[in-house]
């Protein structure tokens, strides 16, 4: 049993030591009293026993090679799963949340919460970015939407979450929190994103975006405080945008 947990190299150690020992014991044997212990039988035993030994060192070097295989797979396996972990919660162009992932996060959040726990929520939209990708093309706009998201991740709480929820189109969750509490990230946010210098994008173009925060309301589904929300966002862009309106 234990050779087949042993290495190759220690099973043909241990195997040549047997070998050796039984082998000087039969020797000496058939050499003392060779009625008792006739060569021919000795010799034969030998024989079994090595017949025995090496196979048993074989099937350990075949278990070991198996074992390798299996634990090598074990972590291919390991490393996919991670990958389809990240990929099923990360948004590849930005690394925020994706939209998954903050469905998840707000289903689990309207279960968590006990009654009268506020939390906000608020949808951003980043100002005329059509423009961008019109006038200095579509690899520029993702440039600006990774900065984008690393300026606002930047501006975040601890507990807050932004995903990115479609297009150039945010989600931001602030969990146990006041609308003023909300409206002051939001803000920090909007300062970080104007200091944004986005290379090959004109210097005289500040990046901004308009904003529409709910407070959810007790026991209200997340699906109904975010419709609001839009609502507020429509109002911060038709009264000019760079702005944040509340519902
Ligand atoms: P507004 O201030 O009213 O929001 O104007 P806007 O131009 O930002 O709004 P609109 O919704 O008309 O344009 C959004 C654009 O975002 C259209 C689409 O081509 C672009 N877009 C969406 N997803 C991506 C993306 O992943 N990469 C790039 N480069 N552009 C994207
Ligand atoms: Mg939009
Ligand atoms: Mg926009």
């Amino acid at each position: 049993f234990c050779a087949v947990a042993l290495r190759p190299r220690q099973t043909m150690f241990l195997s040549a030591v047997t070998l050796g020992g039984m082998g000087s014991v039969m020797w000496w044997l058939q050499a003392g009293d060779p009625l008792r212990h006739p060569p021919a039988v000795e010799a034969m035993n030998f024989g079994y026993l090595t017949a025995a030994l090496l196979s048993t060192a074989l099937l350990s070097s075949e278990m070991t090679k198996l074992r390798r295989r299996m634990k090598r797979k074990k972590q291919e396996l390991e490393k996919a799963l991670e990958t389809i972990r990240t990929l099923a919660t990360i948004d590849e162009l930005t690394t925020l949340a994706n939209r998954r992932h903050m469905n998840e996060l707000l289903c689990a959040e309207e279960r968590r919460q006990p009654p009268g726990a506020g939390s906000c929520v608020a949808l951003l939209d980043i100002d005329f970015f059509k423009q961008v990708n019109d006038r200095h093309g579509h690899a520029l706009g993702d440039a600006v939407l990774r900065e984008f998201a690393s300026a606002a991740r930047g501006a975040l709480r601890a507990n807050d979450t932004l995903a990115r929820w479609g297009g150039e189109e945010f989600l931001l969750l602030l969990p146990d929190a006041a609308p003023h509490d909300a409206r002051q990230v939001l803000e920090r946010m909007a300062d970080h994103v104007h200091a944004l210098r986005v290379e090959g994008l004109d210097p005289a173009r500040r990046i901004s975006f308009s904003a529409g925060l709910a407070a959810r309301r007790t026991g209200e589904p997340f699906t109904e405080a975010i419709s609001r929300a839009d609502k507020a966002l429509y109002r911060a862009k038709a009264s000019g945008r760079d702005r944040i309106e509340v519902a």
